[in-house]
């Protein structure tokens, strides 16, 4: 199987830590509120989750608070070695994410990330004003399908990593899914690998014996672990 295109989650798989938001709510005091807009809006209407959030809870709050979340997150064990893996060996890459498009932009800078999709929190005079949303936690397969359109890349020759269940209809478009310290029996379940919470340097071998394999194998559905 030629891969070509490595699309990765962002919260949870190249940084740790499941939900920067919720980290951030935290940070500002309204992890109360924030939880409770949450459970009303997250899977039914995104964009009204966030501009809930935005004007009722963060808006005129210091986005210092939000810059030194992004400069702190700290990347999972092993992430480096798979960039340098993916460079060596040509593969493209792209993070699809609901967290923050600042954070996406400092993987991007750091790991040489080709495209990236996230949520940005827009600043003015120092304080968070508003919020651009690019991807919509229910849309994350949409937004992965017009990457592999951009970089025309066929999804049977694309991998996705991913942890939770926001991550299932993406793994299920690509030839290759991975979870990795996946919280989603479902997104277990339509993974043709899963690793766990500190196995991320694996996926170098995965993909280093899926292009060796030829296409027959692509089809057999074994997993690493259970
Ligand atoms: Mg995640």
């Amino acid at each position: 199987m030629d891969i070509e295109l490595v699309i990765f989650d962002m919260d949870g798989v190249l940084f740790q830590g499941d939900n920067f938001w919720l980290d951030l709510h935290r940070e500002y005091g309204t992890d109360e509120e924030g939880v409770k807009l949450a459970n009303s809006y997250l899977n039914s209407d995104y964009v009204m989750l966030a501009e809930l959030v935005i004007e009722r809870l963060w808006k005129g709050r210091p986005a210092s608070v939000f810059e030194r979340l992004v400069e702190s997150r700290r990347y999972n064990p092993g992430v480096q070695e798979v960039f340098e893996f993916l460079h060596r060996r040509g593969l493209r890459s792209a993070i699809v994410s609901t967290g923050p498009y600042q954070l996406a932009e400092r993987a991007q800078s750091e790991l040489g990330i080709d495209e990236i999709r996230g949520n940005r929190l827009i600043i003015e005079s120092g304080m968070i004003s508003q919020v651009e949303i690019m991807v919509r936690e229910t849309h994350k397969a949409e937004v992965g399908r017009r990457i592999m359109s951009s970089q025309a890349v066929d999804p049977a020759r694309t991998a996705f990593v991913g942890d939770s269940y926001g991550d299932v209809a993406l793994a299920e478009l690509v030839g290759l899914p991975v979870a990795y310290n996946s919280k989603s029996a479902e997104l277990n379940d339509v993974c043709k690998y899963t690793l766990r919470n500190g196995e991320f340097a694996m996926l170098i071998g995965i993909l280093e014996n899926e292009m060796r394999s030829g296409p027959g194998n692509s089809r057999v559905r074994s997993r690493t672990t259970d």
